[in-house]
């Protein structure tokens, strides 16, 4: 499984928790899968969630997840916190 996070580039991919878009900019988290059989690598879909609704559901740990790096020292230091809660130890 691959995870994604990053700032959404558009207003329009809807949380896969709750239903509700994703505004523009806001945090989220994409979870990768194929899409179908065949060629793995040639066909992934990614479902998104708001940051908040994936980490209420999923135990992930900063390793897993592309595009930490490219958060916000802010956003690292609250992902940092979600993960605590969800993995208390984890020991990070
Ligand atoms: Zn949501």
């Amino acid at each position: 499984m691959i995870y994604v996070i990053e700032y959404a580039i558009s207003g329009r991919a809807k949380c896969a928790w709750c239903g509700d878009v994703i505004e523009k900019d806001s945090l989220r988290i994409g979870k990768r899968f194929p899409s179908g059989f065949g060629d793995y690598s040639a066909n992934l879909t990614t479902k998104w969630y708001h940051a908040n609704h994936f980490f209420d559901h999923f135990s992930v740990r900063t390793s897993d997840l592309e595009g930490y790096d490219l958060l916000t020292r802010a956003d690292q230091k609250w992902v940092l916190v979600q993960l605590r809660k969800t993995l208390p130890h984890a020991g990070i």
